[in-house]
Protein backbone atom coordinates (compact mmCIF):
# COMPACT_ATOMS: atom_id res chain seq x y z
CA UNK A 1 0.00 0.00 0.00
CA UNK A 2 1.32 3.72 -0.96
CA UNK A 3 1.90 5.82 1.60
CA UNK A 4 -0.37 8.30 -0.16
CA UNK A 5 -3.13 5.62 0.66
CA UNK A 6 -1.98 5.79 4.44
CA UNK A 7 -1.85 9.23 4.61
CA UNK A 8 -5.10 9.48 2.88
CA UNK A 9 -7.08 6.91 5.32
CA UNK A 10 -5.47 8.32 8.43
CA UNK A 11 -6.83 11.96 6.95
CA UNK A 12 -10.50 10.80 6.71
CA UNK A 13 -10.12 8.51 10.24
CA UNK A 14 -8.81 12.17 11.98
CA UNK A 15 -11.20 13.99 9.76
CA UNK A 16 -14.44 11.61 11.45
CA UNK A 17 -12.70 12.22 14.61
CA UNK A 18 -12.49 15.69 14.60
CA UNK A 19 -16.20 16.37 13.05
CA UNK A 20 -17.76 16.71 16.21
CA UNK A 21 -20.99 16.64 14.48
CA UNK A 22 -23.19 16.08 17.35
CA UNK A 23 -21.82 18.42 19.54
CA UNK A 24 -24.80 18.00 22.68
CA UNK A 25 -23.71 18.18 26.33
CA UNK A 26 -26.69 16.85 28.11
CA UNK A 27 -27.63 19.98 30.03
CA UNK A 28 -29.49 18.26 32.97
CA UNK A 29 -25.85 16.59 33.68
CA UNK A 30 -23.95 20.21 33.27
CA UNK A 31 -26.57 21.46 35.73
CA UNK A 32 -26.25 18.80 38.48
CA UNK A 33 -22.19 19.52 37.53
CA UNK A 34 -22.53 23.11 38.25
CA UNK A 35 -24.16 22.45 42.38
CA UNK A 36 -20.99 19.94 43.25
CA UNK A 37 -18.11 22.17 44.33
CA UNK A 38 -18.81 23.53 48.32
CA UNK A 39 -19.77 27.12 48.40
CA UNK A 40 -22.61 29.55 47.62
CA UNK A 41 -23.97 29.51 44.26
CA UNK A 42 -23.08 33.12 42.21
CA UNK A 43 -25.47 35.65 42.81
CA UNK A 44 -25.05 38.33 39.76
CA UNK A 45 -23.53 38.00 36.63
CA UNK A 46 -22.60 41.51 34.99
CA UNK A 47 -21.06 42.45 31.24
CA UNK A 48 -18.84 45.09 30.09
CA UNK A 49 -18.27 45.78 26.64
CA UNK A 50 -14.46 47.38 26.77
CA UNK A 51 -14.47 48.16 22.69
CA UNK A 52 -15.66 47.44 19.42
CA UNK A 53 -15.68 46.31 16.02
CA UNK A 54 -17.46 47.42 13.00
CA UNK A 55 -17.78 44.63 10.19
CA UNK A 56 -20.40 44.37 7.12
CA UNK A 57 -23.09 41.78 8.36
CA UNK A 58 -21.86 39.55 5.02
CA UNK A 59 -18.81 38.55 7.05
CA UNK A 60 -21.13 38.55 10.62
CA UNK A 61 -23.08 35.64 9.23
CA UNK A 62 -23.37 33.57 5.80
CA UNK A 63 -26.06 35.37 3.57
CA UNK A 64 -25.67 38.68 5.23
CA UNK A 65 -25.74 41.95 3.57
CA UNK A 66 -23.21 45.34 3.55
CA UNK A 67 -25.03 46.63 6.54
CA UNK A 68 -22.61 47.71 9.57
CA UNK A 69 -22.50 45.83 12.47
CA UNK A 70 -21.35 47.12 16.13
CA UNK A 71 -19.70 43.87 17.65
CA UNK A 72 -18.77 44.95 20.98
CA UNK A 73 -15.89 43.15 22.77
CA UNK A 74 -16.90 42.60 25.73
CA UNK A 75 -16.00 40.26 29.10
CA UNK A 76 -18.44 38.81 32.17
CA UNK A 77 -18.40 38.90 35.86
CA UNK A 78 -20.03 36.04 38.38
CA UNK A 79 -20.59 37.90 41.37
CA UNK A 80 -20.86 35.86 44.77
CA UNK A 81 -21.59 36.77 48.15
CA UNK A 82 -18.29 37.45 49.12
CA UNK A 83 -16.02 37.67 45.84
CA UNK A 84 -15.83 37.80 42.21
CA UNK A 85 -14.91 35.19 39.02
CA UNK A 86 -13.82 36.99 35.50
CA UNK A 87 -15.06 35.40 32.27
CA UNK A 88 -12.61 36.67 30.21
CA UNK A 89 -10.44 39.69 30.24
CA UNK A 90 -11.09 42.47 27.63
CA UNK A 91 -8.14 43.73 25.77
CA UNK A 92 -5.95 46.84 26.18
CA UNK A 93 -6.17 49.82 23.57
CA UNK A 94 -2.58 48.67 21.74
CA UNK A 95 -3.73 44.85 20.55
CA UNK A 96 -7.23 46.67 19.90
CA UNK A 97 -5.87 49.25 17.49
CA UNK A 98 -3.20 46.49 16.47
CA UNK A 99 -5.96 44.47 14.58
CA UNK A 100 -7.38 47.82 12.49
CA UNK A 101 -4.19 50.18 12.40
CA UNK A 102 -5.04 52.32 9.56
CA UNK A 103 -8.95 53.07 10.92
CA UNK A 104 -9.18 53.11 14.78
CA UNK A 105 -11.82 51.65 15.95
CA UNK A 106 -14.12 51.75 18.73
CA UNK A 107 -12.35 51.91 22.28
CA UNK A 108 -13.93 52.66 26.22
CA UNK A 109 -10.36 53.41 27.50
CA UNK A 110 -12.68 53.98 31.33
CA UNK A 111 -14.57 50.76 30.68
CA UNK A 112 -11.21 48.77 30.29
CA UNK A 113 -9.59 50.37 33.46
CA UNK A 114 -12.71 49.23 35.41
CA UNK A 115 -12.05 45.85 33.52
CA UNK A 116 -8.58 46.14 34.68
CA UNK A 117 -9.91 46.46 38.51
CA UNK A 118 -11.91 43.88 38.64
CA UNK A 119 -9.56 41.76 37.00
CA UNK A 120 -7.16 42.33 40.15
CA UNK A 121 -10.26 41.90 42.74
CA UNK A 122 -10.73 38.90 41.10
CA UNK A 123 -10.92 35.49 43.55
CA UNK A 124 -10.30 33.22 40.07
CA UNK A 125 -10.33 34.36 36.33
CA UNK A 126 -11.28 31.60 33.44
CA UNK A 127 -9.94 32.50 29.90
CA UNK A 128 -12.70 30.63 27.42
CA UNK A 129 -9.87 30.77 24.43
CA UNK A 130 -6.78 32.48 23.31
CA UNK A 131 -8.07 34.86 21.00
CA UNK A 132 -6.30 38.32 21.84
CA UNK A 133 -9.89 40.06 22.45
CA UNK A 134 -10.21 37.46 25.41
CA UNK A 135 -6.85 37.01 26.48
CA UNK A 136 -5.12 40.25 26.19
CA UNK A 137 -6.17 42.05 29.11
CA UNK A 138 -4.23 39.59 31.03
CA UNK A 139 -1.22 39.25 28.72
CA UNK A 140 -0.57 42.79 28.54
CA UNK A 141 -0.90 43.68 32.46
CA UNK A 142 1.75 44.74 34.29
CA UNK A 143 0.97 42.28 36.66
CA UNK A 144 0.85 39.24 34.37
CA UNK A 145 2.36 36.82 36.61
CA UNK A 146 -0.50 37.62 39.47
CA UNK A 147 -3.16 37.53 37.18
CA UNK A 148 -2.29 34.35 35.49
CA UNK A 149 -1.49 32.73 38.57
CA UNK A 150 -4.92 33.09 39.41
CA UNK A 151 -6.50 32.37 35.80
CA UNK A 152 -7.99 28.53 34.79
CA UNK A 153 -6.50 28.07 30.95
CA UNK A 154 -6.73 24.43 29.29
CA UNK A 155 -3.90 22.64 28.27
CA UNK A 156 -5.01 23.60 24.95
CA UNK A 157 -5.27 27.36 24.86
CA UNK A 158 -1.59 26.90 26.74
CA UNK A 159 -0.70 25.71 23.66
CA UNK A 160 -2.49 28.10 21.29
CA UNK A 161 -0.71 30.86 23.53
CA UNK A 162 3.29 29.65 23.02
CA UNK A 163 2.26 27.93 19.65
CA UNK A 164 -0.21 30.30 17.66
CA UNK A 165 -0.21 33.51 19.37
CA UNK A 166 -3.44 35.53 18.04
CA UNK A 167 -1.45 38.43 17.64
CA UNK A 168 2.70 38.33 17.25
CA UNK A 169 3.18 40.59 20.90
CA UNK A 170 1.33 38.38 22.54
CA UNK A 171 3.49 35.07 21.93
CA UNK A 172 4.43 33.90 25.39
CA UNK A 173 7.34 32.08 26.31
CA UNK A 174 6.97 28.42 27.83
CA UNK A 175 8.10 30.40 31.08
CA UNK A 176 5.42 33.17 30.81
CA UNK A 177 2.28 30.38 30.36
CA UNK A 178 3.42 28.33 33.40
CA UNK A 179 2.57 31.08 35.30
CA UNK A 180 -1.47 30.07 34.72
CA UNK A 181 -3.23 27.31 36.18
CA UNK A 182 -3.26 24.87 33.15
CA UNK A 183 -6.46 22.07 33.05
CA UNK A 184 -7.36 19.49 31.30
CA UNK A 185 -10.63 17.71 31.05
CA UNK A 186 -12.86 15.71 28.76
CA UNK A 187 -15.93 17.07 28.03
CA UNK A 188 -17.17 19.27 30.88
CA UNK A 189 -15.62 20.77 34.46
CA UNK A 190 -17.33 22.05 37.51
CA UNK A 191 -14.71 24.92 38.08
CA UNK A 192 -16.49 26.88 40.79
CA UNK A 193 -19.68 26.88 42.13
CA UNK A 194 -22.27 27.08 39.92
CA UNK A 195 -19.86 27.57 37.06
CA UNK A 196 -19.17 24.91 34.51
CA UNK A 197 -17.09 24.82 31.73
CA UNK A 198 -17.69 22.77 28.28
CA UNK A 199 -15.19 22.13 26.01
CA UNK A 200 -16.50 23.72 22.28
CA UNK A 201 -13.43 23.19 20.09
CA UNK A 202 -14.30 24.52 16.56
CA UNK A 203 -14.33 29.02 16.75
CA UNK A 204 -10.57 27.55 17.90
CA UNK A 205 -9.43 24.56 18.51
CA UNK A 206 -9.56 25.55 22.13
CA UNK A 207 -12.66 27.24 22.67
CA UNK A 208 -15.22 26.83 25.62
CA UNK A 209 -18.53 27.42 26.91
CA UNK A 210 -19.20 28.66 30.07
CA UNK A 211 -22.40 27.34 32.20
CA UNK A 212 -23.66 29.64 35.19
CA UNK A 213 -26.25 28.58 37.58
CA UNK A 214 -27.31 31.43 39.71
CA UNK A 215 -29.11 31.28 43.61
CA UNK A 216 -32.30 32.62 42.07
CA UNK A 217 -32.53 29.29 40.06
CA UNK A 218 -31.63 31.28 36.41
CA UNK A 219 -28.87 29.61 34.24
CA UNK A 220 -26.96 31.35 31.91
CA UNK A 221 -25.09 29.77 28.98
CA UNK A 222 -22.29 32.08 27.96
CA UNK A 223 -21.57 30.59 24.23
CA UNK A 224 -18.65 32.95 23.83
CA UNK A 225 -17.68 32.51 19.72
CA UNK A 226 -19.85 29.97 18.57
CA UNK A 227 -21.86 32.62 17.75
CA UNK A 228 -20.96 36.30 17.04
CA UNK A 229 -24.69 37.01 16.90
CA UNK A 230 -27.69 35.78 18.86
CA UNK A 231 -28.37 35.45 14.92
CA UNK A 232 -25.85 33.06 14.08
CA UNK A 233 -28.18 30.56 16.97
CA UNK A 234 -31.55 31.86 15.58
CA UNK A 235 -31.09 31.18 12.26
CA UNK A 236 -28.01 28.19 12.19
CA UNK A 237 -25.53 30.46 10.05
CA UNK A 238 -22.15 30.58 10.27
CA UNK A 239 -19.66 33.12 10.27
CA UNK A 240 -18.75 34.53 7.00
CA UNK A 241 -15.82 36.29 7.62
CA UNK A 242 -13.04 35.61 4.81
CA UNK A 243 -10.55 35.41 7.93
CA UNK A 244 -12.48 33.21 10.27
CA UNK A 245 -10.64 29.73 10.30
CA UNK A 246 -12.82 27.60 12.15
CA UNK A 247 -13.94 23.90 12.06
CA UNK A 248 -17.50 24.50 10.35
CA UNK A 249 -18.88 21.45 10.93
CA UNK A 250 -18.25 21.51 14.64
CA UNK A 251 -19.77 25.07 14.99
CA UNK A 252 -22.85 24.41 12.94
CA UNK A 253 -23.01 21.68 15.52
CA UNK A 254 -23.19 23.98 18.16
CA UNK A 255 -25.34 26.27 16.75
CA UNK A 256 -28.20 24.04 16.64
CA UNK A 257 -27.47 22.92 20.12
CA UNK A 258 -27.26 26.38 21.22
CA UNK A 259 -30.76 27.30 19.30
CA UNK A 260 -32.01 23.81 20.87
CA UNK A 261 -31.55 24.78 24.18
CA UNK A 262 -32.92 28.69 23.18
CA UNK A 263 -35.99 27.27 21.99
CA UNK A 264 -37.06 24.46 24.44
CA UNK A 265 -35.18 25.55 27.33
CA UNK A 266 -36.85 28.86 29.13
CA UNK A 267 -35.06 28.96 32.03
CA UNK A 268 -31.60 29.14 29.98
CA UNK A 269 -30.49 32.24 29.00
CA UNK A 270 -27.93 32.05 26.16
CA UNK A 271 -24.95 34.86 25.96
CA UNK A 272 -22.94 35.78 22.92
CA UNK A 273 -19.40 37.88 23.03
CA UNK A 274 -20.01 40.05 19.87
CA UNK A 275 -24.10 41.01 19.62
CA UNK A 276 -24.35 44.42 20.95
CA UNK A 277 -28.39 44.75 20.75
CA UNK A 278 -28.23 40.91 22.15
CA UNK A 279 -26.14 42.78 25.51
CA UNK A 280 -28.58 45.88 25.58
CA UNK A 281 -31.33 43.61 25.95
CA UNK A 282 -30.31 40.93 28.49
CA UNK A 283 -28.80 44.06 30.94
CA UNK A 284 -32.26 45.90 30.10
CA UNK A 285 -33.94 43.12 31.09
CA UNK A 286 -31.86 42.70 34.17
CA UNK A 287 -30.90 39.07 33.97
CA UNK A 288 -27.42 40.55 33.22
CA UNK A 289 -25.71 43.78 35.30
CA UNK A 290 -24.75 46.47 32.77
CA UNK A 291 -20.89 47.56 34.35
CA UNK A 292 -19.15 45.86 36.74
CA UNK A 293 -19.81 45.21 40.50
CA UNK A 294 -18.02 47.78 42.71
CA UNK A 295 -14.76 45.67 44.52
ZN1 LIG B 1 -14.05 36.94 20.55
Amino acid sequence: MSSDVIDGRLERASARVGDRTDFGPDLAAVRALSTVQPGALPIAVNGIRVAASIRPRKFVIEGGDDTPVTMPRTAFQVVYPDCSVMIDSGLDKATHDSFSPDKPEPYFAGEFAKLTRALNEARLIIVTHYHADHVAGILSAANFPELARKTIITTETARCLVETPHRPHLKLSRDAVANFIVLDYPACYPVAPGIVLIKAPGHSPDSQMVFIRLQSGRDILHSVDSAWVMDNILQVKGKAAPWVKEDVPAVMAQLRWLKRIHETDKNVTILVTHDDAHFDAVTKSGIVGAGLAPQ
